[in-house]
C-alpha cells in the first residue's frame, strides 16, 4: 500500500484557497469565474455555463467525501464520464487523485478508447472501479460477454454510476452482470455533484451549499439555487428520515422532465418503467424508453431471444406498466448481443 496525502489535507487546502481568492468580495461569494461548461437547453441549442472557483471547489470536496467513502488508493478508477465542455469529468479526475487512487480517464466519445479498447484496459491494468452511466456499463458487460469474456471475474469490483437516472432494479442487475457493488452520483450540467449517494444507497442533496425545492409538491421539477433544471425528481420531505441518520434531504432522480408523460396523479417517468420491469428475472441489464406521441415506447433485452418469441413477455410487461402507472406503453424485447444496433 502506498502512502498518500489524506483527504483531510486536501481539503483544508482547498478551504485556504477559497478564503484567498474569494474572501474579500461583498457577498461573500467568488467573483472568480474558474470554469466554462456548455449545457444543452430544451431546443437542443447550447448554453454556456461559467462556474466561479468556489462552486467548483466546492462541489470537489463534496464528491471526494463520497468517493472516500468507496474507493481506496489501492483502486485503479476507469472514469468513462463526459469531459467535453462538460465538469463532471475534469471534477472526477482531481476527486479520484485526491482519494488517492490511480485513474484512467476514456471520456465517453468512443473514439480513441472504443469499448473494445477500454476492455482490453480493465484486463491489462487490473481495474477495480467504472465510473460511468448505467447505461454504458451494461453495455460494456454484454460486449465482454460477446467477446468470450466473463465480465463477472474481472477486478472490478465497484461501479459508479452517474449521468443517467437509474432504478434500484436496474443498477441490481447492472452489479450483478458485473459481480460488482454499485453506487450513484447526482449532478446538472451546471452543478456537476448535487446529490451523493449514503451507505444505504440513498441519494442525499449537498444541503449544505445549495438551495433546491421541487415544482408542484413532492414530485415535480427540481430547482437548484432558483434556476429550474429541466430534471425530474422526487425530494423526500425534511421529517422522512434515511437509515443512514444523515439530515440532508434524499433526492430520486427521474430523468428529463421532457422524457417523463403526465400520470394519474403526478408525471411518470423511465424510472417508474424500470422498477416494473426489472421485476421480471432474465432480462438483460439494458433499457431504453422514449416519449413518442404521448406513449412510452420501451426497449428491453434478454439473452435468449428464443424464450421471448411467442410475444406473450411483451404483453405482460405492456399490461403490468399500464396497469400500475396508467400511462400508455409499447414495449419490445430485442437479443442482448444486438442491442447497440436496436436502439441507435
Ligand atoms: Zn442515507
Amino acid at each position: 500500500m502506498t502512502t498518500t496525502t489524506p483527504i483531510a489535507t486536501h481539503y483544508e487546502q482547498f478551504l485556504e484557497l477559497l478564503t484567498r481568492d474569494t474572501g474579500d468580495t461583498a457577498d461573500g461569494r467568488g467573483a472568480v469565474h474558474a470554469r466554462y461548461g456548455e449545457r444543452v437547453d430544451s431546443s437542443g441549442g447550447s448554453q454556456a455555463i461559467v462556474m466561479s472557483r468556489e462552486e467548483w471547489i466546492r462541489n470537489q470536496i463534496d464528491l471526494a467525501l463520497a468517493l472516500g467513502r468507496l474507493l481506496t488508493e489501492d483502486d485503479v478508477v476507469v472514469s468513462a464520464v463526459p469531459y467535453e465542455l462538460s465538469f463532471v469529468g475534469a471534477e472526477m479526475d482531481r476527486v479520484i487523485e485526491m482519494v488517492g487512487a490511480s485513474v484512467i480517464s476514456v471520456g465517453t466519445s468512443g473514439t480513441i478508447c472504443p469499448m473494445e479498447r477500454l476492455l482490453g484496459l480493465i484486463e491489462q491494468y487490473e481495474v477495480t472501479a467504472l465510473v460511468c452511466s448505467p447505461s454504458f456499463a451494461a453495455e460494456l458487460a454484454s460486449l465482454a460477454v460477446s467477446l468470450g469474456q466473463w465480465p463477472q471475474h474481472s477486478a472490478i469490483r465497484t461501479i459508479i454510476c452517474a449521468g443517467e437516472a437509474c432504478s434500484a432494479e436496474r443498477l441490481d442487475r447492472i452489479g450483478a452482470a458485473w459481480a460488482a457493488k454499485t453506487s450513484t452520483l447526482y449532478g446538472t450540467p451546471s452543478t456537476p455533484t448535487a446529490a451523493v449517494a449514503c451507505e444505504y444507497g440513498a441519494l442525499h442533496l449537498c444541503e449544505n451549499r445549495l438551495r433546491a425545492e421541487v415544482r408542484g409538491g413532492r414530485r415535480g421539477e427540481l430547482v437548484l439555487e432558483g434556476s429550474p433544471t429541466g430534471e425530474l425528481v422526487e425530494l423526500w420531505p425534511a421529517d422522512r428520515g434515511c437509515d443512514c441518520g444523515a439530515a440532508s434531504r434524499v433526492l430520486v432522480p427521474l430523468g428529463s422532465v421532457a422524457a417523463a408523460l403526465p400520470g394519474p396523479d403526478a408525471p411518470v417517468s423511465a424510472v417508474d418503467v424500470e422498477r416494473i420491469v426489472f421485476g421480471h428475472a432474465g432480462l438483460a441489464p439494458h433499457f431504453a424508453c422514449e416519449v413518442r406521441d404521448g406513449t412510452f415506447h420501451v426497449t428491453c433485452a434478454v439473452a435468449d431471444p428464443e424464450s421471448v418469441a411467442d410475444g406473450a413477455m411483451q404483453r405482460l410487461l405492456r399490461s403490468e406498466i399500464v396497469d400500475a402507472l396508467g400511462v400508455e406503453a409499447e414495449v419490445t424485447i430485442v437479443d442482448a448481443k444486438d442491442w447497440s444496433t436496436a436502439t441507435s
